[in-house]
C-alpha cells in the first residue's frame, strides 16, 4: 500500500494546519493520563478463564491410558495420548512428536545450545567450533527468536517477509552459497507479527532447497497452528514429510505449545522431528531432565480429550479475540485510512497486527505514545539486533487489554502516527 499519498499531496499551508490539529489532539491525549499497554501478546484474563477447569484436573487420577503413573519420574517422550492429539492438529505422526514442559521457547533454545556444544547428527563438528554460524531471520519476526541467536553470537541475516512467507528465492541463493548458514527461523502459520501464512510452494521450497551446510535446520515454530481468527482452521503443511521426500529428513525441527491455548505460563510444549533428530534431542535432554511434568500433560489430555476438543476450545478464544482485532483494524481504517500515512496487516489468525508507519517515524511514534501513557513494543524489536532499517514497523498486540482500553490506546496511537507523519513532512 502506498504511504503518504494524501499527506504528500498537501500544500504547505494544509500540512501546517493538519499538524496543528494533531498537536492539539495529542495535547488532549496527554491530559487523559492513560496507562495502557499494547506490547506483549499475552492472553487476557478472560481467555485464561476458559481453561480454569485445568486447575482441578486430573483430580485423583494419575495414570494415563497406558497405566503410566504420571506422578513418578520418567517418560521423557511425554504422554503418547497427548502427543497423538497434538500430532493430529500439527500433521505430525505421534512417534515424531514429543511433549515437554511449559515453554517451547526453552526447547528451541536447547536445540541451538545442543547444536553449538555437540553438533547435530549431520554436523561435521559442533557449531561452536565453526569459524562463524549464521541464521536467516525473516523480518519482521519474533523478537525472542532473534534474542536466542544473538545471545550466542550467531550472526543474523534479515530476509524480507511476504504475505505467503519469506522470500524463498533469496533464501535459496544464500543457503546454496554459504555453508556457515545453519538455520532459519520460521513461524509458518499466522506469523508473529505479520500474520502471514506460508504457502505450500514456500514450504516445499524451504524443505527441498539444496544447502551448502549439510546440517542446515529449519526452526519451524508453529506457535499459532490452531489460532485462527476466522472459522476455518489452516490445514497443517507437512514440512517433515516434504523434507523427507526431498532427501532432507533432519532439516526441520517443529515447535509448538499450548501457551496460547490453555495457560501461557503452565501449558505443554511440543517438538517434532525425524526419528534421528528426536533421538539426538532426547540423548541430550536426558542429561538435564529425568522427564517432563506428566501430571500437567495428563490434565491437558483430560481437559481436551481429543483434537476436536482443542478445536472447540480455540473457537472460544476466537470469540474473545476476533472482536478485538476487528476493533483495532476499524480504528486504523477510520483514523489513518484516508491520510495514507500507514499500512497494516489484516491477519486471519495469531496474536499480532503489524503496522508500518511513514519511514523514519516509528521510533518517534513509539516515543510520543509512551509520553501519553501508551506502551508500544520497542521500535525495531521485530528485526535482528533490534534494528528496523527503515524505522517504520510497529507490532501491535490486541489480546490483553480490555475492549475499552484497546479503543483508547489505538485512537491514541493513530494520533501519534499522524503527528509524527506531519512533523516529518514539514521537515
Ligand atoms: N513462538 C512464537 C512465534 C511466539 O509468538 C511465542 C510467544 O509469543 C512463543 C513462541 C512462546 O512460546 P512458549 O510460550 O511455548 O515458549
Amino acid at each position: 500500500m502506498p504511504t503518504q499519498t494524501q499527506i504528500g499531496l498537501m500544500s504547505h499551508e494544509e500540512l501546517r494546519s493538519e499538524h496543528e490539529r494533531q498537536s492539539e489532539k495529542y495535547a488532549q491525549l496527554k491530559t487523559e493520563k492513560l496507562t495502557l499497554d499494547l506490547t506483549r501478546g499475552k492472553p487476557s484474563p478472560e481467555q485464561l478463564d476458559l481453561s480454569q477447569e485445568l486447575l482441578s484436573l486430573p483430580g485423583s487420577e494419575y495414570r494415563d491410558g497406558n497405566g503410566l503413573d504420571c506422578r513418578n519420574y520418567g517418560g521423557l517422550t511425554g504422554l503418547p495420548e497427548l502427543r497423538a492429539v497434538f500430532g493430529e492438529l500439527l500433521g505430525i505422526p505421534t512417534e515424531n512428536l514429543l511433549a515437554g514442559n511449559n515453554a517451547s521457547l526453552e526447547i528451541m533454545h536447547d536445540v541451538i545450545v545442543f547444536s553449538l556444544l555437540h553438533g547435530t547428527p549431520d554436523s561435521p563438528r559442533p557449531w561452536s567450533q565453526e569459524p562463524k554460524i549464521k541464521f536467516l531471520c525473516p523480518s519482521p519476526g519474533y523478537d525472542r527468536h532473534f534474542a536466542i541467536t544473538e545471545s550466542y553470537g550467531i550472526e543474523m541475516i534479515p530476509v524480507p517477509m511476504r504475505h505467503d512467507g519469506p522470500d524463498v528465492h533469496l533464501i535459496a541463493r544464500l543457503v546454496a552459497e554459504d555453508p556457515q548458514i545453519k538455520g532459519l527461523w520460521a513461524v509458518p502459520t499466522y506469523a508473529n507479527p505479520t500474520g502471514a501464512v506460508f504457502s505450500e510452494e514456500v514450504v516445499r521450497a524451504l524443505a527441498s532447497m539444496p544447502t551448502a551446510a549439510p546440517d542446515f535446520r529449519l526452526f519451524w515454530d508453529n506457535a499459532y497452528a490452531v489460532h485462527p481468527l476466522v472459522e476455518e482452521f489452516e490445514a497443517p503443511l507437512d514440512v517433515l514429510g516434504m523434507a523427507a521426500e526431498a532427501g532432507h529428513p533432519n532439516r526441520p525441527f517443529v515447535f509448538a505449545s499450548t501457551s496460547k491455548i490453555t495457560f501461557a505460563g503452565a501449558g505443554v510444549s511440543f517438538v517434532g522431528g525425524s526419528t534421528q533428530n528426536l533421538a539426538w534431542y532426547q540423548q541430550h535432554l536426558g542429561k538435564k531432565s529425568i522427564g517432563p511434568d506428566k501430571v500437567n500433560q495428563l490434565r491437558h489430555l483430560k481437559f481436551f480429550k481429543d483434537a476436536d476438543g482443542v478445536r472447540a476450545h480455540m473457537a472460544k478464544h476466537r470469540e474473545i479475540l476476533a472482536p478485538k482485532f476487528a476493533l483495532v483494524l476499524q480504528i486504523l481504517e477510520d483514523r489513518l485510512g484516508a491520510s495514507k500515512v500507514a499500512s497494516w496487516t489484516e491477519p486471519k489468525g495469531g496474536y499480532f497486527i503489524s503496522l508500518d508507519v511513514v519511514e523514519g517515524t516509528a521510533k518517534r511514534v513509539i516515543g510520543l505514545a509512551k509520553e501519553a501513557g501508551i506502551a508500544l513494543t520497542a521500535a525495531g524489536s521485530a528485526f535482528p539486533y533490534g534494528t528496523d532499517p527503515e524505522d517504520r514497523n510497529i507490532r501491535l498486540a490486541p489480546s490483553f487489554p480490555s475492549t475499552d482500553d484497546l479503543a483508547k490506546a489505538m485512537d491514541g496511537v493513530a494520533t501519534c502516527v499522524l503527528l509524527a507523519a506531519t512533523e516529518k513532512a514539514l521537515g
